[in-house]
């Protein structure tokens, strides 16, 4: 309400607030919010220079925008396999597609865990590649004691509704680099020197210049003063996902037909998603008409994600086949994402748990 009573509300000082906030909480040197989490994503690869022949490594287990960005720059996105326990991205796959063209890996932060990144950042290093976290899942994650969106050189937030805090659209890049940080900012806005902040406020003057021709990324007041407010909440709603996720843990722990999410012991695990893999040899009926049957009780649920790889856009671009990526396509086969968001209440958590355990029952081979 302030916000909207003020007469300033796009990108001004709760713009700033938020950043400053955001940079606090993260642990980054510089904190750039922006209109979207592909927003970053695009940004962050246009400061690094990523353009025309460059090759840009992403996991094929991940939403589209991580690889539809490195396609607006011009680049071409190599998909590689992830590992079976955390379904991050494999560092042998990536060690294995890296040629003289590769420039950047995204790193996905899938369900809001981190792994393997000492063995990812060590790969970057010795082929002298920019790291990026989409970290659009990990707001909160740490991974040995430093949060997501510090562990490369550019980290990546999503604020969509769905996300673990949100201002109805919205995005941030972390970045330590003072020079990567002022180029990001600059792209932001149509690379223009000078925010309408620093314009048409009392102390802004109407002088300003184009450095480069840049996009119309940046996050206005009304989301910002959104996100001040959903920030101070983020340790409660993490709080709470995690008891869910035990909840659920200790609900399936018996079932041999549902495993369970691996955790990694390396870190804080921000619990964005809870996925069970169905052990579909043991049940007569498929990943399909389970997620069918859940929804006939009045429980939705989804699948994340359907590997990129097998998109038509992807496939047929790049000549992508299903058996390049075995571990992709077994966790596609058989996963299910739960529900899990802070609006849930325990009874909720416990009808989930209670209907998923009558389906396997009744489809028990
Ligand atoms: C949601 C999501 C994005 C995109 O976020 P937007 O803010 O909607 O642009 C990117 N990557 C992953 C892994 C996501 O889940």
């Amino acid at each position: 309400m302030d916000t909207l009573e003020s007469g300033w509300i796009t990108t001004g000082r709760k713009t700033a607030l938020f950043e400053n906030k955001f940079k606090e909480y993260v642990g980054s040197k510089h904190a750039i919010a922006v209109s979207s989490c592909t927003a970053a994503l695009h940004l962050s690869l246009v400061s690094a220079g990523i353009s025309e022949a460059d090759e840009v490594i992403v996991p094929t287990l991940t939403f589209a925008a991580t690889a539809n960005v490195v396609v607006h720059c011009g680049g071409r996105p190599v998909l590689v396999d992830v590992r079976r326990d955390t379904f991050n991205m494999a560092p042998e796959a990536v060690e294995s597609h890296v040629t003289p063209k590769t420039k950047a890996v995204i790193l996905v932060h899938y369900g809001g865990q981190c792994s393997y990144v000492d063995e990812i950042r060590a790969i970057a290093k010795r082929h002298n590649l920019c790291l990026i976290e989409d970290a659009a899942h990990a707001l909160g994650a740490e991974y040995k004691g430093v949060k997501a969106g510090t562990l490369g050189d550019f980290g990546c937030f999503s604020f969509y509704p769905t996300k673990n805090i949100t201002t109805a659209e919205g995005g941030m890049v972390t970045v330590n680099d003072d020079v990567l940080a002022e180029k990001i900012r600059l792209m932001s806005l149509h690379g223009i020197n000078k925010d309408a902040w620093k314009r048409y406020s009392s102390e802004g003057s109407w002088y300003y210049e184009v450095l480069y021709p840049g996009f119309k990324y940046n996050m206005t007041d009304i989301q910002a003063s959104i996100g001040i407010h959903q920030l101070d909440r983020l340790e409660y709603f993490t709080k709470l996902r995690q008891e869910y996720a035990q909840l659920y843990d200790d609900g399936f722990r018996d079932l041999e037909e549902i495993e369970t999410p691996f955790v990694s012991p390396t870190g804080v695990h921000a619990r964005h998603l809870y996925t069970i893999l169905l052990q579909t040899e043991k049940l007569a009926v498929d990943r399909a008409r389970f997620i069918d049957e859940l929804r006939k009780k009045n429980i939705g649920t989804s699948v994340h994600f359907i590997p990129l790889h097998r998109h038509p856009f992807y496939k047929d671009t790049y000549k992508y086949s299903e058996s390049d990526f075995p571990v992709a396509e077994d966790i596609f086969s058989r996963t299910i994402s739960l529900p899990l968001y802070p609006g849930l209440a325990r009874a909720d958590i416990d009808y989930v748990i209670d209907t998923v355990r009558k389906l396997v029952y009744s489809f028990r081979k």
